[in-house]
């Protein structure tokens, strides 16, 4: 299947969650069953070689492919969720939005410097919560961290990549906008 196709399966709501916004919505992509594994192979191939030991997926959407990617490399699945969703002693980190701060946490546990950590989610944006996920993993002093999206948003004034630290290990199924 190529990337064309995939893209195809995306489903582009205007004016969401506010006016002016263009929400890419990943539900099209997952309910397909050819698409969805597509992805986990697209994925697991980029990966299977790293010695990837955990992966973080960010709320919410995150968690899917996250979880499914994580199974399929024999490793670990970790959590990276909005306060007060995670039960026991977590470490946090609060980055700005464009309207005040928000803050993303993992479990104090669930990451040891033995780990190679690949962080997901669907899309990078401005790449606020991804930066502000890898210095929450980088707090646990890995091996390695590397970072996956599905989508990359390319627009004008928009060029999410250049938030991450130089070197940063970087990499996106497909570029949209
Ligand atoms: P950012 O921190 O700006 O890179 O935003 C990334 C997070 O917001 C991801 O978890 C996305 O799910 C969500 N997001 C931001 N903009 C969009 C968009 N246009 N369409 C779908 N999801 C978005």
């Amino acid at each position: 299947m190529s990337i064309e196709t995939l893209k195809n399966h995306l489903r582009v709501v205007p004016d969401f969650p506010k006016k002016g916004i263009q929400f890419y919505d990943i539900t099209t992509l997952m309910k397909d069953a050819e698409s969805l594994k597509e992805l986990a192979d697209i994925l697991y191939e980029e990966y299977k070689d790293k010695g990837i030991t955990k992966v973080v997926g960010i709320e919410s959407r995150g968690f899917i492919l996250g979880a499914i990617l994580a199974e399929r490399l024999g490793a670990g699945f970790v959590l990276a969720r909005k306060p007060g969703k995670l039960p026991a002693e977590t470490v946090q980190v609060s980055y700005n939005k464009e309207y005040g701060t928000d803050t993303i946490e993992i479990h104090k546990d669930a990451i040891t410097p033995d780990d190679v950590v690949l962080l997901h989610d669907d899309l990078l944006a401005t790449g606020g919560t991804m930066v502000a996920a890898l210095e929450l993993v980088n707090m646990f002093k890995p091996k390695a961290a590397y970072v996956n999206f599905i989508i990359e948003l390319v627009c004008e004034g928009l060029h999410g990549r250049d938030a991450f630290p130089e070197g940063t290990n970087l990499s996106t199924i497909m570029t949209l906008g």
